[in-house]
């Protein structure tokens, strides 16, 4: 019997690597745009990172996690998502020490749930996170930037923002008291999971998927009535920030995020496109995060992207490009053997002159025929042919293979009409 991949650990195919390329490009220039700059952490780490900065009491820790002993008897995780370890890093490598940084970052994380569409147990996220700014404008700016993405891909009509602040730790725990004397009088009617979590961890009843609960909490106090002044100041702050720049966003008192560590914003991008996986985006301000990991106190604020359900969106919605589709754009036939050093030479011109386009030489020899049929697979636009007679002539065969006249040009005149291709 073959061995089989991991469950829920899929393999990224060549039919699906173009859009997670076309992703992955996007996003990077609209970092680079926004004067980002890139860090790449181990997909490992200690596994009392995750506990201190996601929480103990969350489902990421009590039941998501890939924790082993390594051979040196050290308790390992394999990370399931990439705040903590960019926090870890930026606190052990001083990069907070007087100093801001807008980071950004692309990589698998790995979570033990049960696997469906848009739910892996290897899955991939891109983020960005923003430490030494508290003001809202950089919360704003974030969203921009994953406003920007969706727009530069072509899904802002099938995404929608929900925005919530919960507040700082004091509006939090005034609140947390409302909630729990709300809910302690409907224990009963809450399911098991939410029941358990009114006396550990109250607030992430409002985060359960559970309709029945969700219908309970519809007359919950709101968090909003905790806030804060400040919180309210910052909230309002960039709720304006947003209007400001055209983004367009709702509301949802009872976003709270399955994480610890957020405090005031937090936000989410969803779609209704991808049944009950509709979250594609999500994040928040955690400021108190780098202290509680060790770091001198710095405000921070980021989001990330599971790319696995953009890219269902971007698949689902048609709006990957077509050069990002094909592996060819031109496929070159050498009829005889004699013919072969000149038509690899004539790729590796080609290639110089036109760096975007995907050349393609034949190999193997076979038939005219064999070769048409195989430039037709390769999903090029342009065959281009050389036998005996253009050898001799010094010409190459031009020839269209989705509709068109073939001709006859020198390679001069070739390189003239490639260049009037719209990928080239
Ligand atoms: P969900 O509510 O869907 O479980 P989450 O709140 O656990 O999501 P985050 O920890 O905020 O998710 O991760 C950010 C993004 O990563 C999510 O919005 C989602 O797009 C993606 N994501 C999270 N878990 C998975 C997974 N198991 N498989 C694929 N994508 C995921
Ligand atoms: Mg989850």
């Amino acid at each position: 019997m073959a061995i089989q991949s991991v469950r829920g650990m899929p393999d990224i195919l060549p039919e699906q690597a173009g859009a997670w390329r076309y992703l992955e490009q996007q996003a990077q220039q609209i970092f680079d745009a926004y004067g980002l700059t890139q860090i790449r952490t181990p997909m490992v780490e200690d596994t009392a990172l995750f506990a201190r900065s996601i929480g103990d009491v969350t489902d990421i820790v009590e039941k998501e996690m890939y924790t082993f002993e390594d051979r040196s008897g050290d308790s390992l995780t394999l990370r399931p998502e990439l705040t903590a370890g960019v926090v870890r890093a930026a606190i052990e490598n001083g990069l907070l020490h007087n100093q801001t940084q807008r980071l950004w970052y692309q990589g698998p994380a790995f979570r033990h749930e049960r696997p469906q569409k848009g739910r892996y147990r290897q899955f991939h996220q891109i983020g960005v996170e923003c430490f030494g700014i508290a003001d809202a404008r950089m919360d704003a700016e974030l969203i921009e930037i994953t406003d920007q993405l969706w727009k530069q891909l072509g899904i802002r009509h099938a995404v929608g923002l929900e925005l919530n602040s919960i507040g700082s730790p004091e509006a939090r725990a005034h609140y947390r008291a409302a909630l729990v004397d709300f809910l302690s009088s409907r224990k009963d009617q809450l399911d098991e999971d939410s029941q358990s979590r009114l006396d550990r961890s109250p607030l992430r009843i409002l985060d359960s998927k559970i309709d029945s609960t969700q219908a309970l909490l519809v007359d919950a106090p709101s968090l909003m009535d905790s806030l804060t002044k400040e919180d309210r100041e910052h909230f309002t702050a960039l709720t304006s920030s947003l209007e400001e720049a055209g983004i367009e966003f709702k509301i949802n008192p009872r976003l709270v995020r399955g994480l610890d560590y957020y405090g005031r914003t937090v936000f989410e991008w969803t779609t209704q496109k991808l049944g009950a996986q509709g979250t594609i985006c999500g994040g928040g301000r955690y400021d108190g995060l780098v202290e509680h990991l060790g770091g001198r106190s710095t405000p921070g604020v980021g989001f990330a992207l599971g790319m696995e359900r953009v890219v269902l969106l971007m698949e689902s919605l048609d709006v990957v490009p077509d050069m990002y589709q094909n592996q060819a754009n031109i496929y070159l036939m050498p009829q005889q053997s004699e013919c072969e050093s000149v038509i690899r030479e004539l790729a590796r011109t080609l290639r110089t002159h036109f760096p975007k386009l995907r050349v393609l030489t034949h190999i193997g020899g076979g038939s005219l025929k064999s070769q048409l049929k195989k430039a037709d697979k390769s999903g090029a636009a342009i065959g281009l042919i050389i036998g005996h007679t253009e050898l001799e002539s010094g010409h190459i065969v031009y020839k269209p293979l989705r509709g068109g006249e073939q001709e006859m040009l020198t390679e001069a005149a070739l390189i003239n009409r490639i260049s009037e291709l719209k990928d080239a």
